[in-house]
């Protein structure tokens, strides 16, 4: 393969340079030639050129974005997990082949440069192994463009749906990448079995966790406790993420602080989109006491709620606007989350703009990197392995 050398790209240190790309690798960042402006090459005309977006958390079965219009079904007394469930079920049974929404979503995300992903996929009792078939032929459909992580996600609970310890472990033989979890004490009411089942299916397939926590204030704190707890005693460190963790916006600076402490020591990922209906993580002080803090779109326009856009630059925006997050360096920040923070939580190989990395980046109008977080400028071109695979938003390359 000929090397193709991306021009006068800007990068984050605010420097032009060119992007040497061979076999879908960076070769060399080299200081901008005259001789770079071949016929093989590409011109990224001072554009701000970023390392691709992660996407670390995202639900590509339960989407309806691009299709017929579901109104929101407000739960009857607050915020209840049950009843989000149940409305689920329901609005799914009546939607449009999941493959032909997933795609939709998908292509959404790398139209704004997302290309690395993780979605949860949900197996329980009621759906079996039946959307994760669906999601692993549309991530094989998808393979060249981006990469994707699937989780194995008990969407109904492990213990109250019937089956569904045997179903994870069999998602991961069927291709899921990782294990989760629901609301172990909230949820499932037992913390020990339920983690029982999550960390023995790790454990015997060899596969990360990442569990989603929406309990609050101690008894989110408990299960977190918890959940540090086995993965130092199984030695998983850098291998557990949990996903929301409300629970940890909800504790006074002093016990936030303790139990930061507790999550860097055990090693695990915190992921959050700043929800904007109550208490998130404090990114700030999680990031002060070395917890790696990551983002994800979670849900686009389905029965939780119907926002999202699957730009991850506009989710850096409302991780900074909901965390007071105002000074350059507090953008950066927002922007690290969705880019080298997400790359480390999903331990990503070869991520990032530097000799020996994998081509994937994005370029973007904007000046610098605070100024992308805010201004989450439209117009993006998207390369994956050196390869333009979106432009203005539009996916260039998915087959079939
Ligand atoms: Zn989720």
């Amino acid at each position: 393969m000929t090397m193709t050398i991306f021009t006068n790209a800007k990068l984050a240190d605010g420097l032009l340079r060119d992007i040497h790309v061979e076999n879908g690798r960076i070769t060399a960042i080299e200081p901008v030639s005259p001789q770079s402006a071949g016929s093989h090459n590409i011109d990224i005309a001072g554009e701000l050129l970023v390392p691709g977006f992660v996407e670390g958390h995202i639900h590509l079965d339960t989407s309806f974005y691009g299709g017929k219009w579901v109104a929101h079904r407000p739960c009857t007394n607050g915020f209840d997990v049950h009843e989000r469930v149940a409305f689920q079920a329901d609005n799914m049974a009546r939607a449009e082949p999941m493959a032909e929404r997933a795609i939709r979503q998908l292509e959404l995300c790398i139209g704004h440069g997302a290309l690395q992903m993780r979605s949860h996929v949900m197996v329980d009792g009621s759906v079996g192994l039946k959307s994760l078939e669906t999601i692993l032929a549309v991530r094989e459909r998808y393979r060249e463009i981006i990469d994707i992580q699937l989780v194995a996600f008990p969407q109904s609970g492990i213990l109250k749906s019937p089956g569904t310890p045997e179903l994870l472990d069999e998602a991961i033989g069927l291709g899921a990448d990782l294990v989760g979890g629901l609301d172990p004490a909230s949820f499932d009411r037992d913390v020990t079995a339920h983690l029982e089942v999550v960390f023995g299916v790790a454990q015997r397939r060899g596969v990360d966790i990442d569990i989603h926590l929406h309990e609050g204030g101690s008894m989110g704190a408990f299960t977190i406790e918890e959940i540090c707890a086995r993965t130092e005693a199984l030695g998983m460190q850098g291998h557990v993420a949990i996903s929301h963790a409300y629970g940890l916006g909800d504790l006074a600076p002093d016990a936030a602080r303790k139990i930061a402490a507790r999550i860097a020591k055990a090693g695990i990922s915190i992921m959050t989109n700043a929800p904007g209906h109550h208490s998130f993580p404090p990114v700030a002080l999680l990031r002060a006491e070395g917890v790696n803090v990551f983002s994800g779109s979670d849900n686009i326009r389905d029965s939780w709620w119907p926002y999202g856009d699957g730009d991850m630059l506009r989710r850096a925006e409302i991780i900074g606007y909901r965390s007071g997050f105002f000074t350059d360096e507090d953008l950066t920040v927002a922007f690290d989350i969705v880019t080298n923070a997400g790359a480390k939580a999903l331990r990503l190989e070869g991520y990032g703009i530097e000799v020996g990395a994998k081509a994937d980046f994005v370029a973007l109008k904007a000046a610098h990197v605070p100024e992308a977080v805010v201004g989450f400028p439209p117009g993006r071109r998207v390369f994956k392995a050196g390869r333009l695979v979106a432009e203005a938003g539009k996916v260039r390359l998915a087959s079939g």
